[in-house]
């Protein structure tokens, strides 16, 4: 496969954007490539690059993509609203609309502000869960990715760290320190972290459903138990499901009898527009500005062009059998890779939720963000790479997932099967 325009145009992004990337992640870092595929043009199931190859795409943009590339709807709807003007830096009838029908169908958002990323999202939540318990730290579990803002940017995915330590650069250990770390589905590590702190956290962040160490599911009792030492302890239980929001029907909310507090959404809410929202109850929201004394604005903020494609996308997702039709795709390739993966003797683990999998390479269950940690990069890399040859396109990092769209046809499951057979056999 000749991709050599993607690289002369990598070269020249390096020359004007830094590290020729926007976001790390889309570099081909993780996985040891050069450079990463240029991609101009989508439709569908599809992503073309400049070189004019074809690729079957599982990234979907890392999760907001669920509706296909360019649905029809969501263009229409999106042109219509460019046509009628942007952005007016006043209230419009599209975020009530939107916000109406995003509570309809999550009523746990008594109240909701739209902002403009997932980031913002959770920054945001974090600090309303401060001005109304008064207190500052945060517990968060390792390997949950919660943006890139400073406080969550601990143990965020690049390695365990119990308390204090920054992933990054450039976040002050002062505010490390407001972070307390552990491991995904450990009960006891929890009441431990809690019984020896009492009332110093504000709250819980937590993905019902992790996205960001691979797809992991919480055990059972996990998110109860969660629940239960929250309010014990005063602190607010904070659901991040900026991933898992409209991936899985109406989010991770609404699988079982655990409420959360407050909550994040981004991603799909936004039918392929930048966009953030958080809410939750009502008593706890009037925190927030104009009503209360937690500060958070933003000049883009509702903008119409967002809400409604993020309205045209739910009309489609609404669609009778859609969630259904998804799980089903994902059940069939999950299914044939595990019997690809056996016929070429090669350890691996899957875990699928919904329409959404990680495949791990290697025998251990991945329960936590250690295992995860330590399942075979190597062979994920060699694996990414065979099957790119192969015009599928997987997200270049073994901690990501599998994300099946509504334009995911049975041809394009079959070419992916296909793929995966050859590229497992070249694993072995
Ligand atoms: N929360 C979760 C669970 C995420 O997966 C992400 C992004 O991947 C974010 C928050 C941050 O969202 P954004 O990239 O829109 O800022």
């Amino acid at each position: 496969m000749n991709t050599e325009q993607s690289s002369i145009w990598h070269e020249r992004a390096k020359q004007v954007i830094i590290g020729g990337v926007n976001s790390p992640s889309r570099s081909f870092k993780a996985v040891g490539g050069e450079s990463p595929i240029t991609i101009s043009k989508a439709q569908g199931a599809y992503l073309y690059d400049v070189d004019g190859n074809r690729y079957i795409d599982y990234l979907a943009a890392y999760g907001p993509i669920i509706a296909g590339h360019a649905h029809p709807h969501i263009v229409e709807q999106v042109n219509l609203a460019m046509s009628e003007g942007s952005l007016y830096g006043t209230p419009t009838p599209y975020e009530t609309l939107f916000a109406e029908r995003l509570q309809a169908v999550i009523p746990e958002l008594e109240r909701i502000r739209f902002v403009n990323s997932g980031t913002e999202a959770m920054m945001s939540v974090i600090r309303v869960a401060r001005a109304y318990t008064g207190r500052s730290k945060i517990l968060k579990f390792a390997g949950c990715y919660h943006g890139h803002a400073d406080l969550v940017l601990v143990a965020a995915g690049s390695g365990p760290s119990s308390l204090g330590v920054p992933d990054s650069a450039g976040v002050p250990a002062s505010v490390a320190e407001e972070v307390v770390t552990i491991p995904y589905n450990d009960v006891s590590a929890l009441e431990a972290v809690f019984a020896a702190r009492e009332n110093e956290f504000s709250c819980i962040l937590i993905e019902p459903v992790v996205g960001n160490f691979g797809i992991v599911t919480p055990d059972d009792g996990f998110l109860e138990a969660v629940r239960l030492v929250a309010t014990q302890y005063g602190a607010l239980l904070i659901y991040d499901e900026v991933i898992t929001a409209f991936r899985f029907r109406f989010g991770a909310v609404q699988y079982n009898a655990v409420e959360p507090d407050l909550m994040a959404l981004g991603k799909i809410i936004g039918g392929g527009l930048p966009i953030g929202a958080y809410g939750g109850k009502q008593a706890i929201m009037e925190q927030v500005s104009p009503l209360g004394p937690a500060y958070q604005a933003g000049t883009l903020a509702g903008n119409p062009l967002s809400m409604r494609a993020g309205m045209a996308c739910l009309d489609v997702l609404m669609q009778p059998g859609t969630y259904e039709a998804l799980a089903k795709k994902a059940d069939i390739l999950t299914k044939e890779i595990h019997a690809a993966a056996n016929t070429y003797g090669i350890p691996h683990t899957i875990n699928r939720y919904g329409g959404a999998f990680t495949l791990f390479f290697g025998e251990r269950p991945v329960r936590t963000y250690q295992d995860a940690v330590h399942t075979d990069g190597k062979q994920f890399a060699s694996f990414f790479h065979a099957m790119l040859r192969r015009n599928v396109c997987l997200a270049p990092s073994k901690y990501e997932a599998w994300f099946l769209t509504i334009a995911h046809s049975d041809d394009d499951i079959a070419h992916t099967v296909t793929a995966v057979q050859e590229s497992m056999r070249e694993l072995q």
